[in-house]
C-alpha cells in the first residue's frame, strides 16, 4: 500500500511530536496509534532524558494496546511514526498483534546519517521491522517529510556530539 493523504497527516503529527521532543531534551522521535475509524487513540514521543533508554512512544504504544484494545481492534489499528521502529520496539509490536507500520523515515536511513556524521553506532542493531516481525503490514518512508527529519537528528547529533 502506498502513502495517502491521511497517512501523511497522521505522519506530520509523528514529525510534530518528534519535534517537541528535541525541544525538550529528548529524542526526536513521535508516534500515534490510529483505529480502524480513523480516530488518533494515543499519541506518545520519545522520553529517554532522565535514563530509561526503553521509553521509546512505539514501545508506550503496544503497552497501552495491551489494556485498552481488544486483539480485533489492534489487528485493525495502524501505527504511524517519525522513524522506523526499533528491533526492541518491532518486537512489542509483534507480541501484541497489533496492525500496518507506517513510519516517516527508515531505520536504514536514520543509520546512513549518523554514517554520514561520523557518529558511532547505536548499542542496537537497526534492523529492518520485517526482520524481527515479519507479518507485519510495513509501509514508508514519505519523501515528504525526509528533509524535516533529516533536520531534526542532525540537531540531535549535534547537541550530542558538539
Ligand atoms: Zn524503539
Amino acid at each position: 500500500m502506498s502513502l495517502s493523504e491521511t497517512d501523511l497527516t497522521h505522519l506530520r503529527r509523528c514529525v510534530e511530536l518528534a519535534r517537541e521532543g528535541l525541544e525538550d531534551g529528548d529524542e526526536p522521535f513521535g508516534s500515534l496509534l490510529v483505529d480502524a475509524r480513523g480516530e488518533v487513540r494515543f499519541e506518545d514521543r520519545n522520553r529517554v532524558k532522565d535514563g530509561d533508554e526503553t521509553r521509546h512512544p512505539e514501545l508506550e504504544i503496544a503497552r497501552w494496546s495491551a489494556t485498552h484494545l481488544t486483539a480485533e481492534e489492534r489487528a485493525a489499528a495502524t501505527v504511524y511514526t517519525s522513524g522506523e521502529h526499533c528491533p526492541m520496539c518491532s518486537a512489542a509490536h509483534g507480541w501484541m498483534g497489533l496492525g500496518r507500520i507506517v513510519y516517516a523515515v527508515s531505520s536504514a536511513q536514520l543509520s546512513a546519517w549518523r554514517h554520514e556524521w561520523g557518529l558511532p553506532e547505536g548499542p542496537v542493531r537497526a534492523l529492518p521491522i520485517h526482520e524481527v516481525a515479519p507479518r507485519v503490514a510495513v509501509d514508508g518512508p514519505a519523501p515528504e517529510l525526509e528533509a524535516e527529519m533529516r533536520d531534526l537528528h542532525r540537531r540531535l547529533a549535534e547537541q550530542r556530539y558538539p
